[in-house]
């Protein structure tokens, strides 16, 4: 996107946020036929030191529930994380997910999916960057299976020399990788596989088809998915500071966890089906 398109982005948003029909938080809260899609960490739950180092409350397992009762079962988390990591971080509460990318993806029947027939040469390539992780005290290599991840959040000055060293790799591997950036991690991924990617397959199962996607993330990661539900006619919310293509915007992860309360308090209220759009 060009500097004067992030501007007009901005000034969209700002009317945005001051239009009627908006919350105090800066967004319209989901209608009755909506499909909810959430990133976890920087949406629902705010960054740790270590992506390990989380915690999620019962509340917050709770809360979901509710969401995903008044959506008609169509609520899924959409991560970089793997689902095994997901599952562990929610247990004993199972949601429909898509992890690394939508790299894997688990329906909201539980059938899994995944797209990681190049596994195998990217395991053989993790060893270069485990070996640079090791040797710059404060970077963290996690590896996901079929995506890996060097976080650089305790070592930032280490940020430049980190991404020469992730391309360097995703070069080596050739066709079929890229590096995805985010928020102090840098991811090298397969190619074809994104947040977009996963909100469209979700989109064309039951109980998420026919219904109208809300996407709410915090990350670079998340602007491919905002820029699919935009463009099939759902709402997009950015949480936090920075340029966006989402349309709304709240503050942070408890801004998040108090809209979402509301949709699920007004969604079952006993006049719910006459004031929901
Ligand atoms: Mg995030």
């Amino acid at each position: 996107m060009t500097e004067a398109g992030i501007q007009a982005t901005i000034g969209a948003m700002k009317a945005a946020t001051q239009a009627e029909g908006t919350n105090a938080g800066g967004a319209p809260l989901p209608g009755a036929h909506a499909a909810v899609f959430l990133d976890i960490d920087g949406t629902l739950i705010h960054f740790a030191d270590r992506p390990d180092a989380v915690h999620i409350d019962a509340a917050l397992c709770e809360l979901l529930e509710r969401v995903r009762e008044s959506t008609g079962g169509a609520l899924a988390l959409i991560s970089g994380r793997t689902i095994g990591d997901i599952d562990e971080l929610f247990s004993p509460a199972r949601f429909a997910a898509a992890g690394q990318h939508g790299s894997e993806r688990r329906s909201a029947d539980g059938t899994m999916h995944f797209h990681a027939p190049l596994a195998p040469r990217l395991a053989a390539q993790a060893s270069a960057l485990r070996g640079f992780a090791q040797a710059h005290e404060g970077l963290l290599l996690e590896e996901k299976g079929t995506s890996l991840a060097l976080h650089y959040r305790n070592a930032p000055h280490a940020a430049e020399l980190a991404e020469c060293e992730v391309r360097r790799v995703v070069e080596g591997l050739g066709d079929g990788f890229e590096l995805q950036a985010g928020k102090f991690v840098l991811e090298v991924k397969p190619s074809g596989k994104d947040k977009g990617t996963a909100i469209a397959e979700f989109m064309a199962e039951p109980p998420f088809a026919g219904r109208s996607p809300v996407f709410v993330g915090d990350d670079l990661t998340d602007e491919l998915g905002f820029e699919l539900v935009n463009r099939i006619g759902g709402e997009t919310v950015k949480v936090g500071p920075g340029p966006t293509r989402a349309r709304w915007r709240l503050g942070n992860a408890d801004d998040v966890r108090r809209w979402l309360a509301d949709f699920a308090a007004r969604a079952t209220a006993p006049d719910a089906g006459r004031r929901s759009p």
